[in-house]
Order: structure tokens, then C-alpha cells, then sequence
């Protein structure tokens, strides 16, 4: 009989599904997470439809966290009082045609949106490997898709509105001095009840996908290739001599077929990232032009995103060094193939915002979608981020890391003013929890 392990940080249990038959002994009103390896702690979720509600319970409150579609791995939205879920917030308020602007509830998912969106052609710049997640949660943890010349999620951010401590509301805009501390803020300056996004006209896009790219080859070219599309991506599960597939996803005006890419070939059949997996749930391939939003995710609205049944971390390094980080990972193939579903490696251009994981330039995400074996993560984590480290490592705040509070904050310039900035809004801590006590303030 497998040995049963337990996370426990002040009530939070994390596990692995392999140990799911226990979870049931911890109570908790709030449920699980959406990969179900976390029990929130909580005893009460609030569900407000409006922001006076909201105001109404962050006032009222001593504690509390708010919660968008339970998406993350860590316990970033966790708190052992009280939730407030933003799902009911997914009002569109208004587009600004002239100004290229959206306004939007915190909680609508970018599905509803992009759909809203296409309906007036219009279009965001990008979206992350599924449509199922609430806006201001993607915000709030710098979630991304992949691009060189695509910031993350948070980069369109426009304008944000939120429910202060006190219940009041705060509005900042850029040019704000607060604005971009508060932008990625990890739930922790309140509850963002409004944002306004910037938006582009609607597009088209075509996705290839090419199968076995010669790891020396992937290393050489590694700059040529993630520029070779609007969106690249790598999957692979680091166990042979080759990156297993490229996702490149092109604006269809003027794209051509790629009869070969730096040894790559093209995939003769839809795949799914895994590829012993029916692609089913993979938004359309093959060249197939369609609209951004049916293609810039890999997994459609109507589906189950990724395997379902796992874990996942995520580590940013500095572009430059991507090169060689990819070819350290590559030499722990023997430790990190068995724990894996897939590996997948994504380019984000730099932003401004403090917290953000491509906070002062550009970045290359390198992401594990790991079986549900937590115990085995447990254990590699360290050593994945030393391997890291020397390339200047920054981990993924909705995934699982190891990193200690004192490595995080060398990551970030500016942490110190974004604590601060959270002093500033929250003086009695109403939106701390655990994760950001631990990681962020170093308690
Ligand atoms: C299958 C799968 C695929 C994923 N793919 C990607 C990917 O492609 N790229 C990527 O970068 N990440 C990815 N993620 C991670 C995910 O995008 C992030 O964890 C994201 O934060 C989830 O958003 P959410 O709405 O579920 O937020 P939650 O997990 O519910 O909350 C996350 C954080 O946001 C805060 N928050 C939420 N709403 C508000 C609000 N209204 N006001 C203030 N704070 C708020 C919470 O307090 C918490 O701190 C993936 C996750 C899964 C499960």
C-alpha cells in the first residue's frame, strides 16, 4: 500500500490524487481547487452578484481572500476564514471602439469574453493555454500565453477597480504611481471588482504543429524559432534526443505551410501536447485558419483543459538564458521524464508590473505538468530550481514551488515597494493569507 502524505500549512492540505481517498476527512465549505489537489480552508465562501455587495463583506470582514475559477496549484487563494468568489462579477460593460478598450466584471472567464469580443470583431492580444479562467485570477498571478512580442495576460490591463479593506473602492489607471504594483497583485490589495482591458481588431490565426525537433537543433535556434510565430511552443517530456512538438501559431495573412522547421517536421494528424491523448479537446490544427480565439488556446471552452488529473509548475527564466536552461533541463531527463506528463516551454515579453514573473524583461517560461504523484514533485522541486537559479529563476505564483520567501524576493526588484503598496491598501492584513505571509512577506 502506498505511503499517504499530507501538506498541511495552517489548514491547507495539499495532495496528490494518488492520496484523493483522504481528502474527504478535512472540512471545508469552499471545496477543492479545479485540479483537486487543494481543499480550501475557508469556512465561508461568499457569492455576491455586484460590487456593493462586495463592499458590503470585505467590510464586514476580518479575513478573507477572494477566488476566481479555483484554477491555481498553490494556496495563493486560500485563507482559513472567509472566500469571496468573483465568478458572480462577469459583467461586460461596455467597449470603447474609439479608445480600443474593454470593460469588464472581474470574474468573466476569457471564453465568454473572447467570444463577446469577436461578435464586434474585436480581439485581445492573447490568451493562455485555456479559456476556462476568470480574468482578474489571470491577472493576479501574471498567467500568460506565449509570444515574443506578447506580454502576459496583465499586460492589456488598462484600469482596475477594487474593494479596499475598509469597503471603499480604489481606481487606478496607468500613470497612477500605484498602478503597477497593483496590477499583479496576488489578492492582496482587495478585491478587483472592474477592469478595463485593452483590446485590437479581430484576427485570424492558423496553428501547426511540428513533431520532433532535434534538441542541439532547439538549442542553436532556439531565438529564430519562438520568433518564427505570433505564438510558439515547446512540448516535450525531456526523455529522447528531441523536443517532441513545436505549437506555432501564426496570423493566417500571409502565412504558408511549413514543409520543415530547423529538422522539425510537420504532424501529419491533430495532436494533443501528450500524444498518446485524443486531441479532442485541442482547438483546431493543421493549418486551419480560424479566429484568434478558437486557436491562440490549446484546449477548447467546451472541454476539460490539459489531463485533468495533475499538477503543474511553472519557472520564468531571462530569455537570453534560455538556451542554456533548456539544455540543463534536458541533462535531468532521467529525474524528470517519470514524474511527467509533459513539459512545455513558452517566450512572454517584459512588462512593468512589480509582482509580475516578466517584471523587467523578457521572459521564457519553462512549465511541468506533472502526474499527481505530489510526494515525487516534493522532491524534484528543489533541485529543478537550483538547476534554475543560476539563470535567474522566478516561479509561476498559481503553480507548485519550493521557493523560499528570501529567493523570491531577490527575484523581485521591487517586492519591497510592493509590500508597501499592500500596507498601503490592507494596513490590518484582511488579505493575507499563509501563501503570502510565507512567500512574498517572509514570515
Ligand atoms: C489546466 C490549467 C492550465 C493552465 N494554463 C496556464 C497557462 O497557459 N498560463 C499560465 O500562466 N497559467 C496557466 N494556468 C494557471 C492559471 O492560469 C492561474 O493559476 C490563474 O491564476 C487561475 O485563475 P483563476 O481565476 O482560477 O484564479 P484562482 O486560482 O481562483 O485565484 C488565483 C489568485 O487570483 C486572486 N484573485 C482571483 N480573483 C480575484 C479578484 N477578483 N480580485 C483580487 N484577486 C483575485 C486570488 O486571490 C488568488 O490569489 C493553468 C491552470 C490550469 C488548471
Amino acid at each position: 500500500m502506498k505511503k499517504r502524505t499530507f501538506l498541511k500549512t495552517s489548514g491547507i492540505v495539499i495532495a496528490g490524487s494518488t492520496f484523493r481517498s483522504m481528502i474527504p476527512r478535512f472540512q471545508s465549505d469552499v471545496g477543492k481547487n479545479w485540479a483537486g489537489n487543494l481543499i480550501y480552508s475557508a469556512r465561508k465562501l461568499h457569492q455576491p452578484k455586484s460590487v456593493e455587495e462586495v463592499q458590503e463583506i470585505v467590510s464586514k470582514a476580518t479575513n478573507i481572500r477572494t477566488l476566481g475559477t479555483r484554477h491555481s496549484f498553490s494556496a495563493i487563494a486560500d485563507c482559513t476564514s472567509e472566500m469571496i468568489s468573483s465568478r458572480g462579477l462577469d459583467h461586460i460593460y461596455e467597449i470603447d471602439r474609439q479608445r480600443r478598450r474593454v470593460t469588464v466584471g472581474a470574474g468573466i472567464r476569457y471564453g465568454e469574453l473572447s467570444q463577446y469580443l469577436q461578435r464586434y470583431d474585436f480581439a485581445l492580444h492573447n490568451l493562455a493555454s485555456l479559456p476556462h479562467i476568470s480574468v482578474a485570477g489571470a491577472v493576479a498571478t501574471a498567467t500568460h500565453g506565449s509570444g515574443d512580442q506578447n506580454g502576459n495576460l496583465a499586460s492589456i490591463v488598462k484600469g482596475l477597480e477594487f474593494v479596499k479593506a475598509d469597503g471603499s473602492i480604489a481606481k487606478l489607471y496607468p500613470g497612477n504611481e500605484d498602478f503597477p504594483g497593483a496590477v499583479v497583485g496576488l489578492g492582496a490589495l482587495g478585491v478587483v471588482t472592474r477592469m478595463v482591458l485593452e483590446i485590437q481588431p479581430t484576427f485570424d490565426v492558423r496553428q501547426d504543429i511540428l513533431l520532433d525537433l532535434p534538441i542541439e537543433s532547439a538549442k542553436e535556434n532556439f531565438h529564430d524559432i519562438f520568433a518564427s510565430g505570433y505564438s510558439v511552443s515547446f512540448f516535450t517530456d525531456w526523455s529522447g534526443p528531441s523536443i517532441n512538438q513545436v505549437w506555432i501559431k501564426r496570423r493566417s495573412e500571409g502565412a504558408a505551410d511549413l514543409e520543415e522547421l530547423f529538422g522539425a517536421r510537420p504532424a501529419t494528424r491533430k495532436m494533443h501536447p501528450i500524444a498518446s491523448v485524443s486531441a479532442e479537446n485541442c482547438t483546431e490544427q493543421m493549418g486551419q485558419n480560424g479566429p484568434w480565439h478558437e486557436r491562440l488556446p490549446h484546449f477548447k471552452l467546451d472541454f476539460t483543459p490539459s489531463n485533468g488529473d495533475e499538477l503543474q509548475s511553472e519557472f520564468f527564466v531571462p530569455r537570453e538564458n534560455a538556451p542554456e536552461a533548456l539544455m540543463a533541463l534536458q541533462a535531468m531527463g532521467d529525474k524528470l521524464t517519470p514524474l511527467l506528463y509533459i513539459s512545455e516551454v513558452r517566450s512572454i515579453a517584459g512588462d512593468d508590473f512589480w509582482m509580475s514573473t516578466a517584471y523587467g524583461g523578457d521572459r521564457i517560461a519553462f512549465h511541468f505538468t506533472w502526474k499527481p504523484n505530489l510526494e515525487g514533485v516534493l522532491a524534484i522541486l528543489p533541485e529543478l530550481e537550483a538547476t534554475l537559479s543560476e539563470f535567474g529563476v522566478r516561479p509561476h505564483w498559481g503553480k507548485i514551488f519550493n521557493m523560499k520567501a528570501d529567493k523570491i524576493a531577490s527575484a523581485y526588484p521591487k517586492i519591497d515597494d510592493f509590500k508597501s503598496l499592500v500596507v498601503k491598501y490592507d494596513p490590518e492584513g484582511k488579505f493575507r493569507n499563509d501563501f503570502l505571509t510565507q512567500k512574498v512577506f517572509g514570515g
